[in-house]
C-alpha cells in the first residue's frame, strides 16, 4: 500500500507514506481536479471501535468550519468507507517542527516566530471553545513556507482516548507536555491546560531539550506538578519572566494568553494581521475562560436544553461533539446536501432561540410540533402523504457556549417530499439562525 498510489472516491490519489500514529497512517495525496497536494490520514475503523470510539467522525466536519486559521492545519473533508476513515488535510511539506529543534536549539527570533504563531492558532480556537489538550510536538508542523500549522485540533481526544486504554504510557510515553492539572485528572481549563503546553514548546525551542524529564516517570510528575524547571544560560530574561508566568502550576493565577500577547518579547517582529483576526473574532464570539471540562464527564450523552441551561454548562472540545454522534454511517457525506436526509448546521443562537424559530417556522408550514425531552423535537406533518405522514427531528447540540449543531433528519414519510419541502421552505427559513451549513463552504 505504502508504494502503489491508490484513488479514493474517485477524487484523490495517494500513495506516500508521511508518517504513522497508533490509530492513523498519514500518506500524500493529490486532489485529481485541482492537482492541490493533501495529506490523507488514514483511520482504521476496527482499531477505534475496539478502544470505544466508534461514534465519532461525523460532527468533527462541522467543527472544521470552527477552526480555521492560518496556522492551523485544515481538515478538508471526511470521507469513509466501510473499514476506514479517510480524513483529507492541508499537506504541511515542512514537515514536524521538532525535526528541527532534533538538529539543534533554535535562534530566538525563529523560535519567537513559531511561538507567536502557536499562541494565535491557540487563542483562535479557544475563541470558538475548541480546546487541544494535547499540544506537542507531533503535533506542530510546517508549510512550505516555514510557517507552523498546528495539527489534530479537535482530534485531540483521540489521544485522550489512548490515555484511557493504557496505550500512551508504553507508546506515546512521555506526559512532558502536559499540565500538573491535567496530569492529577481532576477536571481542568482546557485554556490554561494548553497555555502550559506552549510553555514547555517555547523552552524546548529555545533549548533545544525538555523543561521536565527524568527517567522515572513519578519523578517527571513531580518536577511537573512543582513546575521545577531551570533556563539555561543562554536565555534572555524576558523569557525566563515569561516562562515563569506560563509553567506556573496553580492554572489560577497562570498567565492568559491576552497577557503573553501583551508581553513586549512576544510582540517583538509580530505579524499582526494573524493577531487582529483572533481578537476581532473574539469580541464578535466571546467566550468563557472559566469554562472547566471534566475529562470524565466530557464524552457523556448528548448535551441537552436542560444541560445548556444548567449554570456552569459543560463544553465540548471538537472530538467529544463527535462522540455525541448516534451513528457511525458516514454515507450522508457522500450525497450532495440538497439530497440529504439529514442536515445539520451551525448557530451562534441560544438553544431556546433556535427552537422558538423552529417551532415558528413550523407553524407556517403546517407541521404539528412535539416537544421531546432534553430540547429536542418532533414535526409532524397534519396529512398522510404516499409514505406516510412526514417527520421531521430537530436536535441541538451545544458546541461551546456561543455555537450550537442543529440536526434536521426526515424520520419517516416521503423522500422527495421532504426534500421539496426542505429545500423550498424549511431551509430558507432557517437562514436568519444559521451560521454555517454542514458541509458547505462559509467565509
Ligand atoms: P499523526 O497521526 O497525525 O500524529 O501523524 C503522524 C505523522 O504523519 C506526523 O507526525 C507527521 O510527520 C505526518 N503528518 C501528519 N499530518 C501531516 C500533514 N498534514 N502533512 C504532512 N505530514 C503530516
Amino acid at each position: 500500500m505504502e508504494n502503489k498510489t491508490n484513488i479514493l472516491m474517485q477524487r484523490y490519489d495517494f500513495g506516500r507514506l508521511l508518517g504513522q500514529g497508533n490509530f492513523a497512517k498519514v500518506y500524500y495525496g493529490r486532489n485529481l481536479a485541482s492537482g492541490q497536494s493533501v495529506a490523507i490520514k488514514v483511520i482504521d475503523k476496527e482499531k477505534i471501535l475496539k478502544v470505544g470510539l466508534i461514534n465519532q467522525t461525523k460532527r468533527e466536519i462541522s467543527v472544521m468550519g470552527l477552526v480555521k486559521h492560518p496556522n492551523i492545519l485544515q481538515l478538508y473533508e471526511v470521507m469513509a468507507t466501510k473499514t476506514k476513515i479517510y480524513f483529507v488535510l492541508e499537506y504541511a511539506k515542512g514537515g514536524e517542527l521538532f525535526n528541527k529543534v532534533a538538529k539543534g536549539r533554535l535562534k530566538e527570533d525563529i523560535a519567537r516566530k513559531y511561538f507567536q504563531q502557536l499562541i494565535t492558532a491557540v487563542d483562535f480556537c479557544h475563541s470558538r471553545g475548541v480546546y487541544h489538550r494535547d499540544l506537542k510536538p507531533e503535533n506542530l508542523l510546517l508549510d512550505e513556507n516555514g510557517n507552523l500549522k498546528v495539527s489534530d485540533f479537535g482530534l485531540s481526544a483521540l489521544a485522550e482516548s489512548k490515555r484511557q486504554d493504557g496505550l500512551l504510557h508504553t507508546t506515546c510515553g512521555t506526559p512532558a507536555y502536559v499540565a500538573p492539572e491535567v496530569i492529577s485528572r481532576k477536571g481542568y481549563d482546557g485554556v490554561k491546560a494548553d497555555i502550559w503546553s506552549c510553555g514547555v514548546i517555547l523552552f524546548v525551542l529555545l533549548a533545544g531539550y525538555l523543561p521536565f524529564h527524568d527517567s522515572n516517570l513519578m519523578e517527571m510528575y513531580k518536577k511537573i506538578s512543582k513546575a521545577e524547571y531551570k533556563c539555561p544560560n543562554w536565555f534572555p530574561p524576558e523569557v525566563r519572566k515569561l516562562l515563569s508566568r506560563i509553567l506556573d502550576p496553580n492554572p489560577y493565577t497562570r498567565i492568559s494568553i491576552a497577557k503573553i500577547m501583551e508581553n513586549p518579547w512576544f510582540r517583538k517582529g509580530l505579524d499582526c494581521r494573524h493577531l487582529r483576526a483572533s481578537t476581532e473574532d473574539k469580541q464578535k464570539n466571546p467566550v468563557n475562560a472559566d469554562t472547566v471540562i471534566d475529562p470524565n464527564e466530557c464524552c457523556g450523552s448528548p448535551s441537552t436544553e436542560t444541560k445548556l441551561d444548567m449554570a456552569k454548562p459543560i463544553t465540548f472540545n471538537a472530538f467529544d461533539i463527535i462522540s455525541l454522534s448516534t451513528g457511525f454511517d458516514l454515507s450522508g457525506l457522500f450525497v450532495s446536501s440538497d439530497q440529504k436526509e439529514e442536515v445539520q448546521f451551525i448557530s451562534k443562537n441560544s438553544a431556546s432561540s433556535i427552537l422558538t424559530k423552529v417551532e415558528e417556522i413550523a407553524r407556517c408550514l403546517r407541521l404539528k410540533v412535539m416537544k421531546k425531552e432534553g430540547g429536542a423535537m418532533k414535526l409532524e406533518g397534519l396529512n398522510e402523504c404516499r409514505s406516510g405522514t412526514l417527520c421531521i427531528d430537530v436536535e441541538i447540540f451545544e458546541i461551546t457556549s456561543s455555537f450550537h449543531l442543529v440536526e434536521v433528519r426526515k424520520s419517516s414519510g416521503d423522500t422527495l417530499d421532504y426534500l421539496k419541502m426542505f429545500q423550498q421552505h424549511l431551509k430558507p427559513a432557517l437562514t436568519e439562525i444559521v451560521w454555517a451549513w454542514q458541509g458547505e463552504q462559509q467565509d
